[in-house]
């Protein structure tokens, strides 16, 4: 059997962590086993469905890497598919017409709550003569649902769940308007796209009972349902806007990379012995349902931010570089030295071993990026006393004339000079980072002089020493 799974998400504006989640799961079950990953897109709400609000779920999957095989589906274009589906059915006699009116419907809800009973459809029409309909009435059609025995779902994750059919009513597939349910729309389309594996969130499992009568009314083959535990916060509650941003849009831009997004999403929920640092390939290799775990997952973001920055020290030094240029062109008001980016290309294997996200490395890397004079924080400004610069005005004399301007013999003329001069070579490498940096942090200093070459660094020590 060739695996088919599928991501059904509501263009609700933006993918939510929890969303992600799922479809992380779905992709990796797809690619594990060779198969096929699918999109669907359930906007049958066509208020909410925006194209705008597509665009942002789509967008999330594109950043994290989740490619879907073949055109996305989308749900509401089938509509009237569905609604075949559902008369169908009623020629099979598995479902009929109900003429309710929603004054009876709030009755019966009524009444129910009334005895304490929980609120079902009383099958009033379900063997009724449609010709009492009342002239004119447009009816909803049900499935005729079977009311003994039980429903029984072979869950991949939640083990064997069974539910006695006395417990679920008539559900609806096509309301009076002619618009089809959430439920007849899934299983039509989950069975058109010959879908293998649903693996979805564990608020969903309910909804499988039913899917599954749906499934046996139309004579098909339920698919393997998979539920996962959602996702909590710190606190054991549903994870929501209360536990801080739930879009993986904030997360990209708080400087996450997707890899490391992806790696933390998988061991959320899932595990293989205990690693805790699973490369994607390394993920598809291992990927299967029965690892995961059943009890619901707690998002911990010093965990995510851990292991973004061991994967921000893993990246390509050129792909962090332009990942990391629009930060620092905003940190700096778009005014950039015309070798910002060569500079902060060169300084990156330093700068990425730094920085926990991409917004730090913006940070950090900014003093690269700047155009004379760089402004100067408080520890530098302090660290400028006048023995300080009496010691920087000897540097900026000998490195006028400096012959071999690299970082190694640049850090031999100063352990030199600081001999000599006995002075602590902190004492010189100090004052000196604090005029060529702006900080009394940075990366090693005679690299940074080597990046910015000697007459950036003369440059430098002359605003730090004359107009500070
Ligand atoms: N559109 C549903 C949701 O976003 C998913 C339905 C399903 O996976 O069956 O929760």
């Amino acid at each position: 059997m060739t695996v088919v799974t599928r991501f059904a998400p509501s263009p609700t504006g933006f993918l939510h962590l929890g969303s992600a989640h799922t479809a992380l799961f779905n992709w990796l079950f797809a690619r594990h086993h060779g198969g096929q990953f699918l999109l669907r897109i359930e906007d049958t709400d066509r208020a909410r469905s925006t194209p705008e609000a597509l665009e942002a779920v789509l967008d999330g999957l594109r950043w994290l890497e989740l490619d879907w095989d073949g055109e996305a589906v989308s749900q509401f274009a089938r509509a009237s598919h569905h609604a075949e589906i559902a008369h169908a059915l009623i020629d099979r006699g598995r479902a009929y017409p109900c003429y309710c009116t929603p004054e009876e419907l709030a009755e019966m809800r009524q009444r129910a709550k009334a005895e304490g009973r929980p609120i079902r459809y009383d099958g009033r029409w379900r063997d009724r003569d449609p010709s009492d309909a009342p002239p004119g009435a447009a009816p909803a059609i049900r499935l005729k649902a079977p009311q003994d025995g039980e429903t029984v779902i072979d869950d991949l994750i939640q083990g064997t769940v069974r539910v006695a059919n006395a417990q679920l009513d008539d559900m609806v597939l096509l309301r009076a308007d002619g618009t089809p349910t959430y439920m007849l729309a899934v299983v039509v389309d989950d069975h058109d796209m010959g879908i293998t594996h649903v693996i979805r969130g564990d608020d969903h499992l309910t909804n499988a009972f039913r899917q599954t009568q749906l499934y046996y009314a139309l004579g098909w083959e339920p698919p393997h349902f998979a539920h996962m535990p959602l996702m909590h916060g710190a606190d054991g509650k549903k994870l929501s806007k209360r536990h801080g941003s739930v879009s993986v849009g904030d997360y990209r831009d708080m400087g996450f990379l997707p890899e490391a997004m992806r790696n933390y999403l998988l061991r959320l929920g899932w595990s293989h012995g205990d690693d805790e640092i699973i490369s994607t390939e390394q993920a598809i290799a291992w990927f299967d349902l029965d690892g995961v775990l059943r009890s619901p997952a707690r998002f911990d973001l010093a965990k995510l931010t851990n292991l973004n920055g061991h994967y921000i020290r893993q990246a390509d030094n050129r792909r962090l570089t332009e990942l990391v240029m629009p930060r620092v062109a905003d940190l700096l008001d778009g005014e950039l030295h015309e070798s910002a980016e060569k500079r902060i290309l060169r300084g990156m294997p330093e700068l990425k071993e730094r920085a926990k996200n991409l917004t730090e490395l913006a940070e950090n890397s900014s003093f690269l990026a700047r155009r004379r004079p760089i402004p100067l924080d408080g520890k530098a400004e302090k660290l400028l006393d006048g023995e300080a610069r009496r010691r920087l005005e000897r540097v900026e004399r000998d490195l006028t004339t400096f012959e071999n301007w690299s970082a190694a013999s640049l850090e031999s003329y100063a352990r030199t000079l600081s001999e000599e001069t006995g002075a602590k070579l902190g004492k010189l490498a100090q004052p000196l980072r604090a005029a060529l940096t702006g900080s009394n942090v940075s990366p090693p200093l005679f690299t940074v002089m080597e990046i910015l070459g000697r007459e950036e660094t003369l440059g430098r020590l002359e605003d730090a020493l004359r107009h500070h």
